[in-house]
């Protein structure tokens, strides 16, 4: 490898994962161990005393993100939500306000309407790509973080990251980045200025849909430290199987993202020039509205396609269930295409909130199978 700038590709393989130093395994084994035998009493062997702590399989995993990242410390969780709240109970505390987005993934919203609120964590929903708005809620009261999601979950809007770094920097406020979408191969949000990315590794880094998992990277290690403090204080690690899974989704991440990318461009036409289609959400897309802050800060546009139908929520629930490669079911990012209901499905929880979904919604996750089967499944169900 080049030893001055390794490519993404490169770093996805080999980032933390030196060949074992004992047996020379090209592949990090899974640690499966709670503990760690010691040399001598408080003399722990590299630093590895207790599993919640560090675990080898994990610290490989949570350098392979940093890496990918470029940030300086990364993290690995049970879940996306762990890693969230993980980072919350880091950033905030009681009296703190927050400014989210205003279609936030569903989980996200519930973890800062339901369980931050009542602990005393106010927050202000805001549409992140009104940057005027971001701005005007900043300053309209001290505020602690300017959380973001891009693309978000299913309407994929796009924020422009650079610019909301400078309004919540001017005012001393952090900004964390949902990047779970873009994946660390299409978007790297430190680059651009964000202080935290969160990745629900459940998605594309993980990639197969076999395993549950969070990521929090970091730009700055002082941080980085603060995290890892809490990680061990509160305790929500990803298991040393569950990181090893991830771990090896990522070393194909760049190559299967090429293809979401390629499919889901061919999903957004086709879907574009139907005549049950009304509105072709894909930021890929020249009439999107983040077009093109989405070209300036993302390799490609991604594998999730969202769509309204003309028939309304009866016409959307219908071809979530006529599909039969886009299989019906929640969650994205994995090698196979799914088809869901956001209103009625991942997004339910939303109901009746300013967050609500349009019921007439339908959110593709465009796998890598061959496209001519996904174009023809889908033409299918739209009858
Ligand atoms: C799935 C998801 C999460 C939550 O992650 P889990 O691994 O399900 O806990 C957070 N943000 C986004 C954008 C997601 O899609």
């Amino acid at each position: 490898m080049s030893e001055q700038h390794p490519g993404f590709e490169t770093l996805a393989i080999h980032a933390g994962q030196d060949a074992d130093p004992n047996n020379g395994a090209v592949i990090t084994p899974i640690y499966a161990t709670s503990t760690y035998l010691q040399d001598g009493v408080g003399s722990p062997r590299q630093g590895y005393e207790y599993s919640r702590t560090r675990n080898p399989t994990r610290s490989a995993l949570e350098k392979c993100l940093a890496a990918l990242e470029h940030g300086a410390r990364g993290l690995a969780f049970a879940s996306g939500m762990a890693a969230e709240d993980t980072l919350l109970r880091t950033l905030c505390k009681p009296g703190d306000h927050v400014v989210i987005p205003d279609d936030a993934y569903g989980g996200t919203y519930r973890l800062f309407s339901k369980v931050a609120e009542p602990w005393g964590v106010a927050h202000t929903a805001v549409h992140l790509p009104n940057v005027d708005a971001v701005r005007a809620a900043v300053r309209s009261r001290p505020t602690a973080v300017v959380w973001v999601e891009t693309p978000t979950n299913p309407l994929l809007a796009v924020a422009d990251i650079p610019a909301l770094a400078e309004v919540a920097h001017e005012s001393g406020a952090l900004l964390v980045v949902d990047s779970t979408f873009a994946s660390p191969y299409l978007q790297q949000p430190l680059t651009l200025g964000a202080d935290v990315v969160v990745h629900s590794t459940t998605k594309y880094c993980g990639g197969h849909s076999d395993v549950v998992g969070g990521a929090l990277v970091t730009a700055d290690a002082g941080l980085g430290e603060r995290l890892a403090f809490h990680q061990n204080a509160m305790g929500a690690v990803a298991g040393p199987f569950d990181a090893w899974l991830v771990l090896r989704g990522l070393k194909t991440l760049a190559v299967r993202m090429e293809r979401h990318c390629d499919n889901a461009e061919r999903v957004a036409a086709f879907l574009q020039a139907h005549p049950k289609v009304g509105q072709v959400l894909y930021p890929g897309l020249p009439d999107h509205p983040g077009h093109e802050v989405a070209t300036k800060q993302m390799r490609r546009y991604g594998g999730i396609v969202s769509c309204r139908l003309r028939g309304g929520a009866a016409a959307a629930i219908e071809v979530c269930e006529r599909t039969r490669l886009f299989a019906l079911a929640e969650s994205l990012g994995g090698i196979e295409s799914l088809i869901e209901h956001p209103g009625r499905m991942t997004h339910a929880s939303a109901a009746g909130s300013p967050l609500e979904v349009p019921d007439d919604l339908v959110r593709l996750s465009v796998g890598i199978e061959t496209i001519d089967d996904l174009l023809d499944d889908l033409g299918r169900a739209l009858g």
